[in-house]
């Protein structure tokens, strides 16, 4: 457990939610998957270290229970914080209705600023008009919270924040996932708030850090099919775990499990210890890169030491190859956060 492992990171309630992540299992929709969360209650309201240990627990076990698990959070945390909108998260942490987040654009992927969905308002609502597209959960979502253009008048036109309910989406085939997009067109969405980009990179914030725990789930897992994989497997006259190249990678897959659970745990406790208004981007970045990027070399190791095995369709490890990929690009790519990080100490970046 992660809560006993690594203590300082954690109190009480993290250690009672964790037992309840590293116990729960679901399959089948998203919905079934959200209700099943709920049932659990692992919807309920947490801080940056509940989501991150719930999350290595559920992408230990099944990244699409994870995904399910962290876009309910990425799309009802924008109507928290804006206020409101009680009812719509209440509905969402009961397991009663999937919320998707809209933020992507074919034209505004890392460079959300230049997203183009325009709102314009109609009577006492707003008409969106745009696509959004690779959001998750989208297929299956009841509501959506999405980030759109608005003329107030004021000379720097506005990114706002809505919601959208019984967005129709067009699934986009990603494997192992479920991913949508939305064709906005005069569609009716409620005003959440003018402050649409602060609560967008708001949740980016808070999530973020999160996704270094959920690659970290996936590398232990694959670390440990590799460790009973290589002491029962025998070549040689002997089982793999006797070999020293099979041994140093073995250590080489440790440390670097230890290196990302470390400094992602340490990102997830920055920002839930940071004062108010204070951002811990630099923390979260180096968090999320250095976690992601370890467990995608895992996770490659261990398909190496599982031989032939380890690429067969149904194998875990070749699922897991398959499933940390996207943590590489969503949420900041990794070369994108390390202008972040690079930016802290050179002048000019
Ligand atoms: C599985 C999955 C789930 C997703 N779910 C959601 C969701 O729920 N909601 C949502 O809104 N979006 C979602 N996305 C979209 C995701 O956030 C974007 O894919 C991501 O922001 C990158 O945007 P892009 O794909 O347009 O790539 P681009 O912005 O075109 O970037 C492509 C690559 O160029 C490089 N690059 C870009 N900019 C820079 C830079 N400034 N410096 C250095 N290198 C750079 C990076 O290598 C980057 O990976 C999801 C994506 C995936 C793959």
């Amino acid at each position: 457990m992660l809560t006993d492992r690594y203590p300082y990171f954690f109190g009480p309630a993290h250690a009672a939610r964790e037992a309840t992540a590293a116990a729960f299992r679901a399959t089948g929709t998203i919905h079934e998957r959200v209700a099943g969360l709920a049932g659990a209650g692992l919807l309920e309201p947490t801080d940056v270290r509940g989501l991150a240990v719930t999350r290595w627990h559920l992408a230990h076990a099944d990244a699409l229970t994870d995904l399910a698990f962290i876009v309910q959070e990425l799309g009802t945390f924008p109507l928290v914080t804006a206020g409101g909108f009680a009812d719509v998260v209440t509905d969402a942490r009961a397991g009663r209705s999937v919320v998707a987040f809209g933020l992507t654009e074919p034209d505004a992927g890392s460079d959300v600023r230049a997203l183009a969905t325009q709102a314009v308002r109609h009577g006492d609502g707003y008409r969106l008009t745009g696509v959004k597209h690779f959001i998750s959960n989208a297929p299956d979502a009841d509501r959506a919270t999405v980030f759109a253009r608005l003329d107030t008048g004021s000379p720097q036109e506005t990114i706002a924040c809505f919601l959208v309910e019984g967005p129709a989406a067009t699934p986009q085939r990603v494997a192992g996932h479920s991913i949508g997009r939305f064709d906005f067109l005069d569609t009716p969405a409620r005003l959440v708030s003018l402050k649409g980009l602060g609560l967008a990179f708001a949740t980016l914030e808070r999530c973020r850090p999160t996704v270094g725990l959920a690659a970290m789930g996936m590398a232990q897992r694959a670390f440990d099919e590799t460790v009973r994989h290589v002491n029962t497997r025998r070549q040689f006259g002997a089982p793999l775990a006797a070999m020293p190249v099979v041994q140093s990678r073995v250590a080489d897959m440790a440390l670097e499990l230890e290196a990302g659970t470390l400094t992602a745990l340490h990102a997830c406790w920055r920002r839930d210890t940071a004062g108010l208004g204070e951002r811990t981007g630099y923390e979260s970045a180096i968090g999320k890169v250095t976690a992601t990027e370890a467990a995608q070399r895992i996770i490659d190791t261990a398909v190496q030491l599982h031989g032939g095995l380890g690429v067969e369709e149904d194998s875990v490890v070749q699922k897991l190859y398959r499933d940390i990929r996207p943590l590489r690009i969503y949420e900041g790519a990794t070369d994108v956060l390390k202008t972040v990080i690079a930016g802290r100490w050179l002048e000019g970046s």
